[in-house]
């Protein structure tokens, strides 16, 4: 679904991306784990092209080539996102929010749109908040109708930047929990995230980042129990 050739990256000088290959299949779920600074948020943006990399890596979702041109309104519809911080419209109800890329996007009718948005609301537990504004909702609440909204576009891959460590921790168990139920459906994710019970718990393949590279990839028991490289090891032994 997603290929990923010799990605660089560079702000100026500074290489933040090196020659990462990385390939996820329909139906995987990739958990990104790594320091500070390793380049795990400049990785997954360079998938939509919310970031620009250099023009002799390839990224392709889909078959689809990622670059600047007309190309990319399909990739972004194809490719959904999920911040640290929801993003989500202020000035909008929780429903409208969600309806809002699939009415100006697939030019879904109305009807379409809400039927499909209170449907999503009652998959991530919070149809009861469909009224109400993002400001009325806790920072889980918020972050679930992200997911929701993320979903209303149908994606075939759900990107995660940390979606729960801007999160009271009282908040964080429901927010994994809607994403553990996402992928025991079959949505394709890739997830950056710190929560190493739950890589280990619901990753098909974790990734480890450090420095701009992809040192090493493996099955949850591989990287958490038995890591080849040792800065993995130590990067494990600084979070565990
Ligand atoms: P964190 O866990 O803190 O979110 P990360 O692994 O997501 O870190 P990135 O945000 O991808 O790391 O950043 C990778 C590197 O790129 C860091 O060294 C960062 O300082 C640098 N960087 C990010 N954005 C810019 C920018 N706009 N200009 C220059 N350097 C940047
Ligand atoms: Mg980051």
């Amino acid at each position: 679904l997603i290929s990923i050739r010799r990605l660089n990256k560079a702000y100026g000088t500074f290489t933040v991306l090196h020659d990462i290959d990385l390939d996820v299949a329909e139906g995987e779920v990739v958990c990104i784990i790594g320091p500070s600074g390793s380049g795990k948020s400049t990785l997954i943006r360079c998938i939509n092209h919310l970031e620009a990399f250099s023009p002799d890596s390839t990224i392709t979702v889909d078959g689809t080539r990622v670059a600047p041109g007309p190309a990319l309104a399909k990739v972004r519809a194809e490719v959904g996102m999920v911040f640290q911080s929801f993003n989500l419209f202020p000035h909008m109800t929780v429903l409208r929010n969600v309806m809002l890329a699939p009415m100006r996007v697939r030019k879904a009718s109305p009807e379409d749109a809400e039927r499909k948005a209170r449907e999503l609301l009652a998959r991530v537990g919070i149809s009861e908040q469909a009224e109400k504004f993002p400001g009325q909702l806790s920072g889980g609440q918020q972050q679930r109708v992200a997911i929701a909204r993320a979903l209303a576009m149908e994606p075939g891959v759900l990107l995660f930047d940390e979606p729960t460590s801007s999160l009271d921790p009282e908040m964080v168990g429901e927010v994994l929990d809607v994403m553990r139920k996402l992928a025991g459906t079959g949505v394709t994710m890739i997830i950056v995230t710190h929560e190493m019970g739950f890589a280990r718990q619901v990753a098909d393949r974790v990734i480890f980042m450090d420095a701009g590279r992809l040192v090493e990839a493996g099955t949850p028991a591989e990287i958490f129990d038995n890591p080849r490289e040792e800065r993995t090891r130590s990067f494990l032994r600084a979070v565990l």
